[in-house]
């Protein structure tokens, strides 16, 4: 065991079951440990990385607005916020943007917009239907609307107004609704519950419902937004169009930021409604809005969704050669492949040796989600350590 994991045990809270290794560098869809050795990386910080570690267009960003401006409050206008707003709203179909920290910070904000919404238009209603397997952050309220009992049961009493519901169920959705429901709020892809994919009509079921009860469409692209799932925003896959919408993870190019973004009548806050110190400071947003950039600039949407399918391709074919393999499903390089047995821990962990960095989403499961810009070459990197380490596991 290295120096730095008995210090750390001394010194933090034991929140993270870690893997068992320190990175001390990264670049494109590689990093290495403290000892050197190499590892592909297909985490990517959480579906963060969007365009790999040390992207030189991130890398430039972050040393100029460095040497520029890095921080002011909220209490000035700032150039990069605005022009990352800007870059937003005219890719999305959402109007305004508010910018926060973080991907729970994000969601709470938005709770706080449909309250508010609720309050001016639909009698003062404050209840949110979220879904049973959803992950929306690790805040007090966010616990609450994340329907998975584990993150829950510390915490009790949780703060009221959210009701978890089946996913992929619009009778549950339909059943749940009150005169007290100011919101829907769902994930397009549910990320961190394993890579859940809803039925093709259950979205556009779901937003008729919302239309015909008034309420509010939220929609959780902290892990599907930004080009993972092969198109620039999840809604897109399915034909719909959210009220708010919130985004975080790889919006910052690996800085911490965080954003809702909400319809033009939906955008309710007034001035002294809502706030953040550090929200869309000038060093962040520069990084984001270089990253988004690129990201638009260079179709890697689309090369997400080329690669994908040729990752869901080539798991179909593991799949097809190796038992206890009992599904594959993703869209974009967002996937996951699904055992009949716990084993993914011990997987993950075997891949880790073998230079293969993969997640574990369920005990069931490894969750693939690499940096967008991964190509065809590392893919079958992947596969051959994958299929090593399944043929000496399984
Ligand atoms: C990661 C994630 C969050 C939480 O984001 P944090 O930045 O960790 O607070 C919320 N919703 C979804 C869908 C996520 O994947």
């Amino acid at each position: 065991m290295s120096d730095y994991q008995e210090r750390e045990r001394k010194y933090l809270m034991a929140t993270f079951k870690r893997l068992p290794v320190t990175l001390v560098r990264g670049n494109g869809v590689r990093v290495w440990d403290d000892r050197g050795k190499e590892y592909l990386d297909f985490i990517a910080g959480i579906a963060v990385n969007l365009l790999g570690h040390s992207h030189p267009v991130v890398v430039a960003a972050l040393r100029e607005q460095a040497e520029t401006l890095v921080h002011t409050s909220n209490l000035f206008y700032t150039v990069p916020q605005i022009q990352l707003a800007e870059l937003l709203v005219q890719n999305s179909c959402l109007d305004k943007v508010f910018f926060c920290n973080s991907g729970a910070e994000a969601n709470e904000g938005a709770v706080k917009l449909a309250r508010k919404y609720a309050k001016l238009y639909l009698n003062g209603a404050y209840e949110l239907i979220t879904t049973v397997d959803s992950f929306h952050g690790r805040t007090l309220a966010m616990v609450a609307a994340t329907g998975q009992q584990r993150f829950q049961e510390p915490y009790t009493p949780l703060p009221s107004g959210f009701v978890n519901v089946e996913y992929d169920d619009i009778e549950a959705i339909k059943r749940a609704t009150t005169s007290k429901t100011c919101a829907v709020m769902l994930e397009p892809i549910q990320g961190e519950g394993g890579v859940n994919i809803p039925s093709e009509d259950y979205f556009k079921q779901v937003r008729a419902w919302c239309d015909e009860k008034g309420l509010l469409l939220i929609l959780d692209e902290i892990q599907t937004g930004l080009g993972r799932t092969g198109i620039l925003f999840g809604y897109q896959l399915f034909g719909v169009e959210p009220d708010i919408m919130t985004l975080a993870k790889g919006l910052g190019g690996g800085m911490p930021i965080g954003a809702i973004l909400a319809k033009e009548k939906t955008s309710v806050f007034a001035p002294g409604d809502h706030g953040s110190t550090l929200g869309g400071n000038p060093l962040a947003c520069a990084v984001g809005y270089a990253s988004m950039k690129f990201l638009l600039g260079n179709d890697v949407a689309g090369n997400a969704k080329r690669i994908g399918d040729y990752l869901i391709d080539k798991l179909e074919g593991v799949k097809s050669r190796f038992d206890h393999i009992v599904d594959v499903r993703g869209r974009g390089l967002l996937i996951a492949l699904e055992f009949d047995r716990d084993i993914a821990d011990e997987l993950a962990l075997a891949c880790l040796e073998q230079g293969l960095l993969l997640n574990a989403v369920k005990p069931n499961a490894l969750r693939f989600m690499p940096p967008l810009i991964i190509e065809e070459k590392d893919i079958d990197e992947a596969i051959a350590i994958l299929e090593r380490v399944l043929s000496s596991k399984l």
